[in-house]
């Protein structure tokens, strides 16, 4: 850590116009480089740094640093996307393997497509499904659909599957809501009106302390297929769940439930590190757009990236799967 942030106070220096400030920081460089003890020993209760000598207050500010990288670790840029798509690779999941997309959001709930762009930019993707998981009443501030509402979009979704039957299905889904004790917003008997349940944290996500006990609840949970972008992490802003995420993999493996890479290029969440991870538990795993509109379903490259840089072979992927499997697994 020292040497990074000296070497960042010597960046700093570098850019200043006035020759006082580029003084102040390379001094503030040097001072750093002689530290006895890491920087993290003169940190203080309150997150300041204690005096260090020839070390300024613009100089101390720059130990927010190692937060906000903290912040910003295994996203992957869109040229890091494209590169991992492209690499020849032996087994791992492909894009040209891919039938359809697990976590969407329509004009139902805080979506801006209707279930008829869902179908036409599934086709045109060349999918076979996409399921529509709005979200649940238990989320007012993403517009959730109450229970009444998802009966009219059934009968809706039913309407438009007779109309495309054999060339697309879209799949009766929800985005459930975990909540802070790991309980999921909706009831029992109601899950099981749903096709594919993707339960998320969407709550407590700056929390330091361990949530593992709230991740294996929502895993336990009867009903639930896939554990959607589990961190809750935001890039740059907020860092997400903290818990022994191995031994969340491990109960999820145990439960068959799916854990999800979503794709939205600000969650990126699981990473490639911890898709490795939950290859390694023996986890099926979901590879979602969590697409608002139609141009958003391309999200889904971001997470097939992930995929493939934590080595995932298609045959993991349930999204991989022809429709038969993935609803009888969803029904069993
Ligand atoms: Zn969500």
């Amino acid at each position: 850590m020292n040497g990074i942030i000296a070497a960042l106070l010597e960046d700093l220096a570098t850019v200043q116009t006035s020759e006082q400030r580029r003084w102040g920081y390379n001094r503030a460089a040097a001072a750093m480089l002689k530290l006895e003890e890491p920087l993290q020993a003169y940190l203080q209760k309150d997150g300041t740094l204690r005096k260090i000598q020839h070390i300024g207050p613009s100089s101390s500010r720059h130990s927010a640093v190692e937060k906000s990288r903290a912040l910003r670790a295994h996203f992957l840029t869109r040229s890091q996307v494209v590169a991992a798509l492209r690499e020849p690779s032996s087994g791992d999941v492909s894009l040209a393997q891919y039938r359809g997309d697990l976590q969407m959001h329509s004009v139902w709930s805080d979506g801006q497509q209707t279930l008829e762009a869902i179908v036409s930019s599934g086709l045109e993707r060349g999918y076979q499904y996409c399921a529509v998981t709005d979200h649940s009443y238990g989320l007012p501030i993403a517009r959730g659909v109450s229970m009444a509402a998802l009966a009219e979009q059934h009968v809706e979704i039913d309407r438009l599957n007779e109309q495309h039957r054999g060339r697309f299905r879209l799949i009766k889904g929800i985005e459930a809501n975990i909540l802070a004790d790991g309980t999921v917003d909706m009831k029992e008997d109601e899950l099981r009106r749903l096709e594919i349940v993707v339960a998320a944290p969407h709550a407590a996500l700056r929390l330091t302390a361990d949530q593992t006990d709230r991740m294996l609840r929502s895993i336990r949970t009867p009903g639930v297929h896939i554990l959607g972008h589990p961190r809750g992490r935001k890039y740059a802003s907020r860092p997400g769940v903290s818990a022994d995420w191995p031994r969340v993999f491990a109960e999820a493996a145990r439960h068959h439930v799916a854990i999800e890479i979503d794709g939205d290029p600000s969650r990126q969440d699981i990473d490639y590190d911890l898709a490795g991870a939950a290859l390694d538990a023996g986890c099926l795993l979901a590879l979602d757009s969590d697409a608002h509109s139609a141009p958003e379903l391309g999200y889904v490259e971001t997470a097939v990236a992930h995929a493939r840089l934590a080595g995932v072979p298609a045959g993991r992927v349930i999204n991989c799967w022809p429709l038969e499997r993935l609803l009888d697994w969803a029904r069993r």
